[in-house]
This record gives structure tokens, sequence and C-alpha cells, in this order.
């Protein structure tokens, strides 16, 4: 069980975010066996290339590249493969859903347990800003059952303008302040969006993997008030956060630190 402060505590008060405001690829929903698998998959189809997740992990630290499809067309040009976009696409989604829902969407997994969601929504309104179709987020919300902790949710369809563009933080703060709020997520796109929000930003790169070997300093760069290794640990976080002096700053580990 929680403790939150029962008296009125205007500086603790302040450091408990009102809305948490999640991305869900890498940060709610572990993609290396599916979106990543699929990326990887997609571009050695089309251009015969081995591709790694080194070499993923560099696009997707590029801005402008949250979306699989646009990373996957960009990189298949990159390679001289004269293919396009919606060709790319296709074949793409062709991968991830495979045949009756087999391809590697059946891969993923669902990374915070119900028990923290339950907690955090009781913290906090929690929301979900994806660069995801509406599409691919109901399969997965349906297929873990996790809907109904979620009060506002914004797709790629919600938006004129995706990630890095804030626009879908902004439509879920409906005029409320920024800075009440927190938005996690995993790549250089979300922290930018939360940048241009004026928005607290908690970076989600797992322990010993790729993407936190090769982010975790742009992420720091980008203000990021933490660096967790596991959206797990975000309750944790805030917790502690919430007890720290107003002038503390969790500091961004180091990679060194963060080797197991
Ligand atoms: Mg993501």
């Amino acid at each position: 069980m929680i403790s939150l402060p029962t008296r009125p505590n205007v500086t603790r008060a302040s450091r408990v975010p009102s809305l948490l405001i999640f991305d869900v690829d890498g940060v709610l929903v572990d993609t290396r066996r599916s979106f990543q698998k699929t990326t990887l998959e997609t571009v050695r189809l089309f251009t015969g290339h081995h591709a790694t997740r080194a070499e993923l992990h560099r696009w997707k630290n590029r801005p402008g590249f949250n979306d699989d499809w646009k990373l996957s067309h960009a990189w298949v040009r990159s390679l001289g493969g004269r293919f396009e976009y919606e060709e790319v696409k296709a074949r793409f989604q062709e991968i991830y859903w495979g045949e009756n829902g087999g391809g590697n969407v059946a891969r993923e997994r669902w990374l915070l347990p119900k028990a923290s969601l339950t907690r955090l929504a009781r913290m906090a309104e929690l929301a979900i800003f994806t660069g995801r179709t509406r599409h691919e987020l109901d399969y997965s919300l349906d297929r873990w059952n996790v809907r109904r902790y979620f009060r506002r949710i914004m797709t790629m369809e919600s938006v004129k303008r995706g990630k890095p563009d804030p626009e879908g933080l902004f439509q879920i703060l409906d005029g409320r302040d920024p800075k009440q709020a927190v938005y996690v997520g995993d790549n250089v796109d979300d922290a930018l969006a939360a940048q241009a929000a004026d928005m607290p930003f908690v970076g989600v790169l797992p322990l010993r993997s790729e993407e936190r070997r090769q982010r975790i300093r742009r992420l720091g760069s980008l203000a990021a008030l933490t660096i967790l290794g596991t959206v797990r640990d975000l309750e944790r976080f805030l917790i502690r956060r919430q007890r720290l002096r107003p002038s503390s700053r969790t500091p961004v580990p180091t990679p060194k630190q963060t080797k197991g």
C-alpha cells in the first residue's frame, strides 16, 4: 500500500504528478521480438542485408524515427532499395501480424503488472501517447486486459503531427499544467516531445540492452529526470522523489554504473 501525505504540503504535492502519460513500445510493452524484430526482417527482405540491433538503434537515436514503417523505408532506401513507402509498410505489417495473429506480434510482452498499475492509477490519472495505430494498440490493451487503467489514449490517428511534436501531450493535458504531469518514454522523439511541452520526462531503457548502451546519454542530455531499467521501477521512483528535497534531482546513471 502506498502512503501518500495526508496533510496538505505544497512542496511535496508539487513533486507528485497528477498525470502519468506513457509511451507504449519499449515502455509498457517489450517489443524487441515484435516491432524491432520485424524491422530487421523487413530490411533484410528488401535488401538482403543482415540488419543488426546495433544498427537499428543508431537509426532510432535520430529524431523523427519513432515510426517503424518510416524507419524501415528510410533504411531500405539508404541501402539502395528503390521501393515505395507503401510497399515497405505493407510487408512490414504482414511480418508483424502474420496469419491469424501468429506473426511477431505474438511475441510481445506486457511489462507493467496490474497490481502496480492499480496503485499508480490511485496516485495519478494514467494516459497513453503512442505512435502506434489504434488497431495495434487495441490489440495489446485487450490481449492483456489493461484498457480500464488509462483514461485518455492518443494514437497515430489522434494527432495531425506525430512525435516529436507534442500535440498528443497537449491533447491529454487539455489545458492542465504540464509540470503536474510526467511523460514516460524510451525514444529520443519521446524526450523531445516532452521537452517541447515543458513536461518532465522519465526514460526507460532495459538494463544491459543495446538501446540502453546507445541512448542513455542522449536521453540524459534531454533532461530526463532519471533513466529507469524497467517501467516496474516507476512507482518506487515516484515515491522516492516525493520524499526528496525540492532541489534534489535524481542523477541519470552512467552506462558504467548500469552494467551488470
Ligand atoms: Mg517507444
